[in-house]
């Protein structure tokens, strides 16, 4: 298995802990968030795909705006 961490770009993926009661599983990702600026979203359950790395509401000035969904795909599908 493969790391969550691509070599050339910095997000974090935040794991749902007990008591988060976010709909997932503990355990299971639950936001993925920029490392640079801190920016973060929910991440789908198993079901969704609607929740991607194009979405993060990065900070004016964030060199990872531009990060786009190859990320994503290369890291998530087929997982
Ligand atoms: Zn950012």
């Amino acid at each position: 298995m493969r790391s969550f961490a691509a070599p050339e770009t910095h997000f974090r993926i935040e794991v749902s802990k007990p008591g988060d009661h976010d709909g997932h599983q503990v355990g299971e990702p639950a936001r993925l968030e920029c490392d640079e600026c801190g920016a973060s979203v929910p991440i789908d359950g198993p079901d969704g795909h609607e929740t991607a790395v194009d979405e993060l509401p990065h900070s004016r000035g964030c060199s990872q705006r531009d990060v786009k969904s190859a990320w994503w795909m290369d890291h998530y599908a087929g997982v």
